[in-house]
C-alpha cells in the first residue's frame, strides 16, 4: 500500500487548497454574471433550453431561455435548482484511492491512470479481455456516449459494455424497432397539441415529465380528451377524462381488451392495416383469444371503462399515444409498448398532424444515448453488433478489421450478476450508480465487494463509487461542449459555461488518456475536442437508422435543435416520422406484433400479499446523486415515503406518518406512511431515488424482460406492518 500523507496540512501543500472544500471562495462568486451561456437542463429527456449565469468562471444562477421552442422558457424544479450543484462542496476535485482502513485519499492524476490500466490489463492477462467490464450512463452527451462505446471495444477489447439505459429506455425501443424498425418518438411534441384524444400509459406526466404537461394542457384547451393507465391517480390523472386504475403487470390484458373492442365495434382501420401493415391476422385472434370480463378481472379495471377508453381511441379523428416506464419496467415491457403501438396501429393515426406515437424519455440523454454504441448489442447509428455489414461499416469508420470488433456483450444487469459469480473481476463505471438503481441492492453490494479492481469516473461519489479502488473527478454537463438528444428526437447543443473545478478533469479527456494508455491511442488520437468526436459520430451513423449525418454544430445552433432522421447535408431533419407511410422495417410496413398475457415474475400470495411499484418524485432524479445533493429539491422531499390506500392502511393501524415496516423476498425497508385515495387498495408505491436503507431497491426483484432485460422495477411483492422502530 502506498504510503499516505501523514495530514492534513501535508495532503493541503501537496493537492492545493481544493482540499479545504472552498475552491471556489464560498459563495463570493455571487454577483451580476458576465455571461449568460445558452444550454440545456442536465437531468430529463425533455432537454429544456436553459440560460445559466456565469461569473468568475462559477455558475451563479440561471435565466429560462424563452426563445428555445420546445419549453419557452418553463422549467420544472429540477431545472431551476440545477445550477447549485456546481458549486457543490461535495464535487470531486481530485483523483481518489482507497486506502485500507482510511477510506479514501487524494492521489495523482498519473498514479490513477497507471493503477487503473495496469489492474485492468492484470485482470485480462489472467481471466481473458471480457474479464472486464464497462458500465456507462446516459446522462452523458452523445459524444461522451459514442466516445465510451468506442473506448470498452478498441482499448479496454472488452465485449461486456452496457449502460444505465438498460433500466429506462430498453423495452421502449426494443418495441419501436420491432413496430416500425427505428427507435424513436414518431412525432415531435406539437403533434400533441393537435390530438383530439391522448392516451397516457404508465406515466406520472407531471412529475416524471414535467413540461410535457404542458402540452397536454394546451391540447386540453383546444377540446382534447384524456385518458390515463396507471395503477395511481397521479397529478395529471386527477385531470383526466377517464382514469383506468390497472392493476401492476396487466397492461398487456387491457391494450389487449382495448384492441378487441375496436374490433368488435368496427373501429379497426381496415384500408391502413391492409395497406400499410403485417402481422395483423395473428395479433387480432390474439386480442379476441380473452373475453372482456376475463380482461377485467385481471386488470381490476371495471369492463364498461374499457369499452369507454377503447370508444374514445376509437373514434377519434387525431389522437397521441404517450407511455413511460410504468408499462416498460416489467419483465413483460415489451410485450406492453407492442400492445400500445397496436393501438396507434390499428386505428392508421401516425405520420400526420396530430396523430402519433412516444415513449417519453427517462434520462437526461435517453434517447441519444440509445443510439451511438454503449449498449452490449449495439454500434453506433443504433446498428446491430452482430450484423456483419453494420460491423464492417464500423470497423471501416474506426481503421480496423471487422474481426477487432468484440461481439455481443451482456446487459447491465446480468453484468453484474457475472461480477456476483466472479466472472467478471474488473470494472470501470462513468456516471452510473448501479448500487441504487439496480433491484436487489443487497445483491448488488455483494457484487461490487468481489471486484479485484474497480475504476469509477464521476463527479459526485455517489454510492456505487463508494466500492471503488480509483475514483477519477470527471465532469458536469456544463463543462464540456456537445450535443443531447430529447425525447422528441431533437439534438440539442450543450455548452460548457465553466471548467471543472480543483484537479477534475472532463470526462472525454479521461477516456482519451486512458485509451492511450491501453496502448490504443491510433484509434483516439485524431479527437482533439467534442467535435471531432461528433463528426466521426455522424459519419459512423450515416446510413444506420439513427442517422446523423447532416447535423452538424453549426445548424443545431442556428436552428435551435435538428431531428434525426438527418441523412444528408441540408436536409431539413425530421420531426414526424412516417409521414409517407413508409416504415424502416424490412418490408417497408409497420408491423403488429400479437401478445398473449401472461404473468409476472412474482404475483401476490399469502406471504407477501401486496404489490408494491416503485417510481419518481418531481424533485428528484434517477438514483438521487445529484438531486439528493440539491438543498432546494431535499426541502420539496427530503426522504421515501410509502403511498398506502386507507383500506389496506386500515387493516394494518397504520395512518399517515407511522414507520411502515415493508418487508420482500430480498431485503426490508422502514419508510413513513402517506394514506392516499390516489392509489389501487392492493399496490403500495415507493420512490426510488435514495440509498442504503432507504432505497426502495432494497425490495425490488431481479427479474428482467426476455428481449429487452430490463429489470421489472414496477412490481414486487411485499408484506407491510406498522413498524417497532422510527424510521
Ligand atoms: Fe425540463 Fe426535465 Fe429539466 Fe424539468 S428536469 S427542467 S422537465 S429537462
Amino acid at each position: 500500500m502506498a504510503k499516505l500523507p501523514a495530514s492534513l496540512e501535508t495532503l493541503t501543500e501537496q493537492f492545493g487548497p481544493h482540499l479545504n472544500r472552498e475552491p471556489y471562495g464560498g459563495w463570493q462568486g455571487r454577483g451580476e454574471p458576465e455571461k449568460l451561456v445558452k444550454t440545456h437542463c442536465c437531468f430529463c429527456g425533455q432537454g429544456c433550453g436553459i440560460q445559466l449565469k456565469v461569473r468568475g468562471n462559477r455558475i451563479i444562477g440561471f435565466e429560462p431561455w424563452e426563445e428555445f421552442p420546445f419549453n419557452r422558457g418553463k422549467l420544472c424544479p429540477k431545472g431551476v435548482k440545477r445550477y447549485m450543484q456546481d458549486n457543490h462542496p461535495d464535487r470531486l476535485l481530485h483523483p481518489l484511492k482507497r486506502a485500507d482502513g482510511v477510506g479514501f485519499v487524494p492521489i495523482q492524476w498519473e498514479e490513477a491512470y497507471a493503477t487503473t490500466v495496469r489492474e485492468m490489463r492484470r485482470i485480462q492477462a489472467a481471466h481473458g479481455p471480457d474479464s472486464v467490464a464497462v458500465l456507462s450512463g446516459v446522462s452523458l452527451s452523445n459524444e461522451k456516449s459514442y466516445l465510451v462505446g468506442k473506448f470498452a471495444r478498441m482499448a479496454v477489447g472488452t465485449k461486456e459494455l452496457d449502460y444505465n439505459g438498460r433500466l429506462c429506455m430498453v423495452s421502449a425501443g426494443a418495441g419501436n424497432k420491432k413496430a416500425f424498425g427505428v427507435d424513436r418518438a414518431a412525432n415531435s411534441w406539437a403533434d400533441i397539441v393537435d390530438a383530439d384524444v391522448i392516451l397516457c400509459a404508465g406515466t406520472n406526466v407531471a412529475e416524471c415529465s414535467p413540461i410535457t404537461t404542458d402540452y397536454i394542457w394546451r391540447a386540453r384547451d383546444r377540446g382534447a380528451k384524456l385518458i390515463m393507465v396507471d395503477p395511481r391517480v397521479t397529478p395529471l390523472a386527477r385531470t383526466c377524462d377517464l382514469h383506468l386504475p390497472v392493476r401492476p403487470g396487466a397492461d398487456s390484458a387491457l391494450f389487449n381488451g382495448m384492441l378487441r373492442v375496436l374490433i368488435e365495434g368496427g373501429m379497426v382501420n381496415r384500408e391502413f392495416v391492409a395497406e400499410h401493415t403485417s402481422g395483423w391476422d395473428e395479433t387480432e385472434k390474439a386480442a379476441l383469444e380473452m373475453p372482456l370480463a376475463e380482461v377485467a378481472r385481471i386488470t381490476g379495471v371495471r369492463e364498461e371503462d374499457i369499452v369507454r377508453a377503447a370508444t374514445m381511441w376509437g373514434q377519434a379523428k387525431t389522437s397521441f399515444l404517450l407511455h413511460a416506464r410504468g408499462i416498460e419496467h416489467h419483465t413483460k415491457g415489451v410485450d406492453n409498448v407492442l400492445t400500445c403501438i397496436n393501438l396507434v396501429l390499428a386505428t392508421g393515426r401516425i405520420g400526420r398532424k396530430g396523430c402519433g406515437y412516444g415513449t417519453i424519455t427517462g434520462q437526461g440523454n435517453g434517447q441519444g444515448g440509445r443510439e451511438h454504441g454503449h449498449k452490449c448489442d449495439q454500434l453506433p447509428g443504433n446498428r446491430d453488433i452482430e450484423n456483419p455489414e453494420h460491423r464492417a461499416y464500423i470497423a471501416k469508420v474506426w481503421g480496423c478489421e471487422p474481426e477487432d470488433l468484440p461481439v455481443k456483450g451482456h446487459p447491465a444487469g446480468e453484468i453484474m450478476e457475472m461480477i456476483h459469480r466472479g466472472e467478471i473481476k474488473g470494472l470501470i463505471s462513468i456516471c452510473f450508480n448501479p448500487l441504487v438503481s439496480l433491484p436487489d441492492s443487497n445483491f448488488t453490494r455483494e457484487a461490487l465487494g468481489k471486484l479485484e479492481h474497480y475504476t469509477a469516473i464521476d463527479f459526485f461519489l455517489n454510492e456505487t463509487a463508494h466500492h471503488a479502488d480509483v475514483v477519477l473527478a470527471g465532469s458536469l454537463h456544463e463543462e464540456e461542449e456537445g450535443t443531447v438528444t430529447s425525447a422528441e428526437g431533437r439534438v440539442n447543443r450543450i455548452r460548457a459555461a465553466v471548467d471543472p473545478p480543483g484537479d477534475a478533469k472532463c470526462d472525454t479527456e479521461i477516456i482519451l488518456e486512458l485509451a492511450r494508455r491501453f496502448g490504443r491511442g491510433k484509434y483516439f488520437d485524431h479527437f482533439h475536442d467534442s467535435e471531432d468526436i461528433f463528426n466521426e459520430l455522424r459519419v459512423a451513423s450515416h446510413g444506420g437508422t439513427a442517422d446523423y449525418y447532416g447535423i452538424t454544430y453549426e445548424r443545431i445552433e442556428k436552428e435551435l435543435g435538428v431531428f434525426w432522421p438527418c441523412p444528408e447535408i441540408g436536409h431539413p431533419g425530421t420531426p414526424r416520422l412516417f409521414e409517407d407511410l413508409k416504415f424502416s422495417t424490412n418490408d417497408g410496413k409497420a408491423h403488429f406484433n400479437p401478445v398473449r398475457y401472461r404473468p409476472s415474475a412474482e404475483e401476490p400470495d399469502n406471504e407477501y400479499p401486496v404489490i408494491l411499484t416503485t417510481g419518481r418524485v418531481v424533485s428528484q432524479y434517477l438514483s438521487g446523486s445529484q438531486t439528493r445533493r440539491i438543498g432546494g429539491l431535499v426541502d420539496l422531499c427530503p426522504e421515501p415515503f410509502i403511498e398506502i390506500h386507507p383500506t389496506l392502511a386500515e387493516g394494518h393501524g397504520i395512518v399517515t406518518g407511522d414507520p411502515v415496516l415493508v418487508e420482500s423476498r430480498r431485503g426490508r425497508l422502514i419508510v413513513k406512511a402517506k394514506v392516499v385515495t390516489t392509489i389501487r387498495p392492493d399496490t403500495v408505491f415507493i420512490p426510488y431515488h435514495w440509498a442504503g436503507d432507504q432505497s426502495a431497491n432494497l425490495l425490488t426483484v431481479r427479474a428482467y424482460d426476455p428481449v429487452s432485460k430490463i429489470p421489472e422495477f414496477k412490481k414486487a411483492c411485499v408484506r407491510i406492518s406498522k413498524a417497532t422502530e422510527p424510521r
